[in-house]
Order: C-alpha cells, then sequence, then structure tokens
C-alpha cells in the first residue's frame, strides 16, 4: 500500500498494484485502506466513523473510477458530474480557531461522516489536480511489476518510492551479473 500526498492518486492506487490485488476488493480490505489514509492524514479530522459497507464501498468503487478517468485527461461527463458531486457535498472545508497565542489557525473541517469526508477530500484533490495542471506529471512506476501513479515532481523522479527504485537498481545488477 503507496499512500503518499495526493489522495487522489491514492484512491486510483488501490486498483493498480501489480498482481492484481484490489485494495477495493472486500469491504474489510477496502476498510483497512480507509483506516490507513485517516492515520496518514492527521490534518484532517476523520473522526471514528470509518466502517465500509457494501453501499460505501460502491461509493469508493464510484469515485475510484470516475477519478482515475479524470486523471487519465480524457473523462466521460458522469465521471466529472461524480467528481463534482462529492467535492461539493463531502470535501472538508476550513475555518479558523485561536491557537495558544491568541493568533488565528486555519483548520479542516469535516462535514459528514469519516468516509464520506474522505471521498470528498479524494474528489478535491482531484479538481485542484487538474486545476493545477498537474495530469502530465503523473507518472507510472517504472519498476517492473510496479503499476503506481505518482506526480513526477522537480527530480522527474521515475519510481513511486525509494523500495521500488532499490529493487530495479539490484535486477539491473543481477542481469548484469548473469552475463
Ligand atoms: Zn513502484
Amino acid at each position: 500500500m503507496l499512500i503518499g500526498d495526493r489522495p487522489a492518486l491514492d484512491l486510483v492506487n488501490t486498483g493498480r498494484l501489480g498482481d492484481d490485488t484490489d485494495l477495493l476488493a472486500t469491504p474489510p480490505t477496502a476498510e483497512a485502506w480507509v483506516r490507513a489514509m485517516a492515520a496518514h492524514l492527521t490534518d484532517v479530522p476523520l473522526g471514528t466513523d470509518l466502517a465500509v459497507d457494501g453501499v460505501r464501498l460502491d461509493d469508493l468503487r464510484l469515485v475510484r473510477g470516475a477519478v482515475a478517468q479524470v486523471l487519465q485527461g480524457r473523462p466521460r461527463s458522469s465521471s466529472l458530474a461524480v467528481v463534482n458531486r462529492f467535492d461539493t457535498e463531502a470535501a472538508p472545508s476550513w475555518t479558523l480557531d485561536l491557537g495558544p497565542d491568541g493568533a488565528p489557525v486555519a483548520q479542516r473541517r469535516v462535514w459528514g461522516s469519516g468516509l464520506d469526508a474522505l471521498l470528498g477530500l479524494v474528489a478535491a484533490d482531484c479538481v485542484a489536480m487538474v486545476r493545477d495542471g498537474l495530469l502530465d506529471e503523473i507518472a507510472e512506476c517504472a519498476s517492473p511489476g510496479c503499476q503506481l501513479r505518482f506526480l513526477r515532481g522537480h527530480h522527474r523522479r521515475r519510481f513511486c518510492r525509494p523500495d521500488c527504485a532499490h529493487r530495479s537498481r539490484q535486477a539491473a545488477y543481477q542481469r548484469r551479473q548473469g552475463r
């Protein structure tokens, strides 16, 4: 499981594991992913309402399919409607609080259940990636067997994470040794 700094890519990646594993295969596997995301998103208070049943699994898959289409660059209008709906209805907003020193602090405010908020966050991130012109920056990991998507960034990196770069270097080394 790869969790990075783009929730939209994190959701798309649940279905892009090299051995055809789908993290949204069943409610328990999907709930494990949702809980891992909630633990990772420490600045968004998703709360404890993170249970995934059959209906919520359908929502997760619906949003994943729509976001994947948008990020690929040629979405159907029905996919845009799904992303727009979850962004409008469930994306966490910002609220101001007073910090300990009396200065204002901006914090995330969640509407609805934790899972709704997570789907809203994914949809909002998808909108932001289009708005920021990032679709051309999405790359597929160059490590054999890894199909995870990530943003290349300034360093034009080729691997989704250091593990994959390491594995790829080792495979190249073994190929050379075998000659
Ligand atoms: Zn990888």
